[in-house]
């Protein structure tokens, strides 16, 4: 049987490399990372479902392949590693521009995840 569903992906061949053999998504329901809504709206994505993908990229091993991956192959849907499509965008342009390097924002960018992620966890255990 072939399926109908239409893929929501850009590069659906590319979406399962090596290095997502470690993700913390893997088995994971996609519309975790893209949304529950019609993926021709943009974003199709709610900011709780934002803040929920990024709490499991936040402790992911493999967040700086995948938002190189994201990068690289222009991926306009879907939250990789956190960022949102606006947030690559503007990654772009600033790699294009000369700004920084794409590995620098990378880090940069997985860095930041980390960091705002125990910062809720911390204001969590606070708040109990
Ligand atoms: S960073 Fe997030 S989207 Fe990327 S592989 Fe890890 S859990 Fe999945």
């Amino acid at each position: 049987v072939v399926s109908e569903e239409v893929p929501r992906f850009k590069n659906v061949a590319k979406l399962y490399p090596d290095w997502h053999q470690k993700a913390r998504c893997l088995g994971t329901d996609d519309s975790l990372f893209f949304g529950s809504g019609d993926p021709d709206v943009r974003p199709p994505y709610t900011l709780a479902e934002i803040s929920n993908a990024r709490a499991i990229c936040a402790e992911c091993p493999v967040a700086r392949e995948c938002l190189t991956t994201a990068l690289k192959n222009r991926e306009e849907y879907g939250v990789w590693a956190g960022s949102t499509r606006k947030q690559r965008k503007a990654i772009l342009i600033r790699v294009k521009t000369g700004v920084t390097t794409l590995p620098d924002e990378v880090e940069e960018h997985v860095t930041r995840l980390g960091r705002v992620h125990i910062k809720i966890t911390i204001k969590g255990v606070v708040r109990e």
